[in-house]
């Protein structure tokens, strides 16, 4: 890629963000976050949701070193400290319906050699004092969440360029997995959207009782919700926008029941919890439970992470994605959930989607527990597909059909 042809690829990725992931709507503002090396993509995204007739676009800059600087000087008691103006940030542009861009492009190793308590209290504090009072209004407008080739992220996964180097092999590898190397993206992803909703709709029909996971070191039983939904591709909003809320997924997902996990599940990639990376792990469930957990490195960091309060040992999101998919087939680690997570299987701690049950949105908090809802300030996808998996569906009645057979999908639509 010579400079004429980046900044043309570019550009193309800026218009998949704003035609295919917020579809955004003329007069609609549009709320971005992203961090101060993301600037020459995001001035695109801008050019083109002003061309898209955006009223007014803000961007909130981070610089994820000034984290790294916090942890390592401040006083640990000032740590939980978050100022009250953080929220209404935010509440501004949800409760108006407006839409919003999220950059996820963060150093995996931002936080190396940092104490664990240091990082799980400040990130605590984020998240009671804003996550998760945020979080009643996840279905209301547009969203997106995609990445940009940050440098030190960029290094982490090509170590062995120099950064300039390593950010282009980076670039390159994400405008492959977002199909923006195609002739006509936003064609290429209508059609993929559109292959994605025959399995999710196949699977929702099925309202198999529990899926059993078999592989090397795997060996789970994972009850679903009752009246669960399998989702993919496309979130419709209350405002009325459909759009594709992670550029790129390749993913159909649903919701485990709470108190429905029993066998252990070992993890096929590293997982990179707030800059830490968690290496070689497993984990053995009970009743819905991680009761066991061991991890070559981090575990103190996933012992924490998984004790934020009484949920997050319980799942939120069980995801099926086929071994063969395009960024499973790149062959690279990219050390990014959003990338990592469509190139296998996976399961997450935490938090349930409310439309992964079918009329979650209006159920009050008991009502969405009863069906099997898992509930909690956490949502943390870890992957655990192969080529060797198996993954049966099992019916109420005990009966059971493949889902999934070395990795791919054993049923066609
Ligand atoms: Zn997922
Ligand atoms: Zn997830």
């Amino acid at each position: 890629m010579d400079e004429n042809e980046f900044e043309i690829m570019l550009q193309k990725y800026a218009d998949v963000a704003v035609r295919i992931g917020l579809n955004l709507r003329s007069d609609q503002r549009l709320l971005i976050r992203a961090g101060i090396d993301d600037a020459p993509y995001i001035r695109k995204v801008t050019a083109s949701a002003y061309k898209a007739g955006a009223r007014f676009v803000d961007v909130q800059w981070a610089d994820e070193q000034i984290t790294r600087i916090r942890l390592e000087h401040a006083d640990p008691e000032t740590l939980s400290h978050v100022p009250d103006w953080m929220l209404p940030r935010y509440e501004e542009y949800y409760q108006r319906g407006d839409a919003s861009l999220a950059i996820a492009s963060s150093d995996p190793g931002l936080l190396a050699g940092i104490d664990s308590d240091r990082i799980a209290t400040m990130r605590r504090a984020v998240l009671q004092k804003v996550s998760e009072p945020l979080r009643k209004y996840e279905n209301l407008s547009n969203w997106c969440v995609m990445a940009t080739a940050a440098p030190a992220w960029a290094k982490k996964v090509f170590p062995d360029l120099p950064t300039v180097e390593a950010q282009m092999a980076l670039w390159d590898a994400i405008f492959k997995a977002c199909r923006v190397d195609q002739p006509d993206p936003v064609q290429a992803w209508e059609g993929h959207v559109g292959r994605l909703t025959k399995y999710k709709d196949y699977l929702t029909h099925k309202q198999y009782a529990a899926l059993h996971y078999k592989a090397p070191g795997t060996d789970l039983t994972l009850g679903l919700a009752e009246n669960h939904q399998w989702l993919g591709a496309q979130e419709s909003f209350k405002n009325g926008v459909t759009c594709v809320v992670n550029i790129p997924t390749e993913e159909v997902f649903t919701a485990p029941h709470k108190d429905k996990a029993d066998g252990h599940i070992a993890a096929s990639m590293p997982l990179n919890v707030s800059g830490v990376l968690i290496e070689d792990f497993s984990l053995t469930f009970e009743g819905g439970r991680a009761v066991k957990i061991s991890a070559k490195k981090g575990e103190a960091d996933l012992r924490k992470l998984l004790e934020t309060d009484g949920s997050a040992a319980q799942l939120g999101e069980a995801a099926l994605v086929p071994h063969s998919s395009p960024i499973s087939r790149s062959g690279i680690m990219f050390y990014n959930t959003l990338f990592d997570e469509n190139a296998s299987c996976h399961i997450a701690f935490g938090n349930a989607y409310r439309n992964t049950i079918a009329g979650g949105e209006d159920m009050s908090d008991e009502e969405f527990s009863a069906k099997g809802g898992n509930k909690s300030m956490i949502h943390t996808d870890f992957m655990v597909g192969s080529a060797q998996m198996d993954i049966d569906g099992i019916y109420a009645d005990g009966s059971r059909e493949p889902v999934m057979r070395g990795g791919e999908w054993a049923f066609t639509v």
